[in-house]
């Protein structure tokens, strides 16, 4: 029976009954963490066989350097055509950079605020600068462009991407400078974009002729289905309109090798790559390029990588199922929540009633399980309607996140009774 239809005395009773079974399991002592989306031991398991590539001795990149040695500032040949494969680019338009794709991303904010970008005033001398953040989003990403001192305007998620109606018309504003986009399996919702979304953004043509789309495509192979969607290639759909420069692809295998030891990677046209190629040689004399070469040497090629994730996904699929079986057995005939069932990506977008996600994640840490914090998919960590939370199901073993699913829709239910009994 849907919640919001019971009587005062029913949804006191079913509040009590959640709370008893709340605190047997406070006695239970539980310490699990679900805050972020790590891959499990299992997942990192798939990957150990990297470490021996150099058995054979063979240290020589095709380019006649030896990849133990410096040099190199942009990536090695073999690791530019490697993953422009992956990120869809042209090996022209790649950037090999280190093990953080975020990094890349701070980087490339930062060339813009301190040096301008193709010309243009820094961002730094801009009276005002704005940014669009789709939300929910990637915490990470606000925390960027929050210690670059940007006004963050909040763009709401359609099931096809961001409000692209919205997007139109608020990049009329020059002060407006970019926008944050996960457009395959979006962090948290798990949304893609469709290709009139992808096309739309290819072909805005912003006030702000130093506005860039940050397309930051960390789950561009991580499907979770057999017949996985891709989206449009954006760098291709912008260059047909002549608009390439508008956009920075963004992709690591940080979730498909080792998170914190994968390779990240940077695509744009070739004005943009060389501009940035010239600032990072005075950040850096070259990046891992062991590491470019290992993973280049592992997979060999982009074909057997989406072989591999295929063993990922035999992993953690059965993890995303049980989630939204829970949900879907628990909460949905109570009508006290909605979620994502995502085809790929890391994470399941719960929302709770109004006012409640605050509650329910409290309720869960002091019961012993730490979910991502409510808000944090909002710039400043504000969700206006304090309603989203992120579930992140890959990291704990299948038992302990069946253990954490039993205690998290107790603690939905009994905020939800404690939000219609006005409490
Ligand atoms: N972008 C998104 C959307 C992410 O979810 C993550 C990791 N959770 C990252 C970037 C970070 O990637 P990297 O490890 O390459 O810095």
């Amino acid at each position: 029976m849907n919640l919001s239809q019971m009587t005062k005395d029913q949804i006191v009773s079913f509040k009590s009954e959640n709370e008893k079974l709340y605190n047997d399991f406070k006695g239970q002592g539980l310490c699990l963490n679900m805050a972020r989306g790590n891959p499990c031991k299992e997942q990192l398991e798939l990957s150990v066989d990297m470490l021996g590539v150099f058995d054979d001795g063979n240290f020589m990149s095709s380019c006649g350097t030896d990849v133990r040695n410096y040099g190199i500032v942009d990536g090695i040949p073999e690791a530019k055509k490697f993953f422009s494969d992956m990120i869809g680019v042209g090996t022209e338009e790649i950037i090999i950079f280190g093990n953080s794709s975020l990094n890349a991303m701070f980087f490339a904010v930062q060339c813009a605020f301190n040096k301008g970008i193709l010309g243009s005033k820094p961002w730094s001398q801009c009276e005002k600068r704005k940014f669009l953040c789709p939300v929910p989003g990637y915490d990470r990403h606000f925390k960027v462009t929050e210690f670059f001192g940007f006004e963050m305007i909040n763009i709401p998620m359609t099931p096809s991407g961001p409000d692209m109606d919205m997007i139109e018309e608020l990049v009329k504003d020059e002060d407006v400078k970019g926008i944050w986009c996960v457009p395959q399996y979006s962090n948290p919702d798990g949304i893609s974009y469709s290709d009139e979304t992808v096309k739309r953004f290819a072909a805005l043509k912003p006030a702000a002729k130093d506005f860039r789309i940050f397309w930051d495509n960390a789950y561009c192979i991580h499907h979770l289905t057999d017949d996985p969607h891709c989206i449009l290639n954006i760098l291709d759909e912008a260059k047909k309109l002549g608009n390439e420069d508008i956009v920075y692809v963004f992709g690591s295998t940080s979730k498909v090798t080792f998170p914190g030891a994968g390779v990240a990677v940077m695509g744009a046209s070739v004005a943009n790559v060389e501009e940035l190629r010239k600032y990072l040689g005075i950040s850096i004399i070259g990046y891992d390029k062991m590491n470019q070469f290992r993973h280049v040497k592992f997979f060999g090629t982009i074909e057997n990588m989406k072989e591999h994730m295929k063993k990922h996904k035999e992993i953690i699929a059965p993890k995303f199922r049980l989630v939204c079986d829970v949900l879907n057995k628990e909460i949905a005939p109570l009508g006290i929540g909605e979620w994502t069932d995502p085809e790929g990506g890391y994470f399941i977008s719960f929302n709770a009633p109004a006012g409640c996600a605050k509650r329910i994640v409290q309720l869960c840490k002091d019961a012993g399980v730490t979910l991502t914090g409510a808000g944090a998919t909002f710039p400043h960590g504000v969700d206006p309607e304090d309603k989203n939370i992120r579930i992140a199901p890959t990291y704990p073993p299948i038992e302990d996140l069946a253990k954490a699913m039993e205690l998290f829709v107790i603690c939905v239910k009994i905020a939800a009774a404690e939000k219609l009994l006005g409490e």
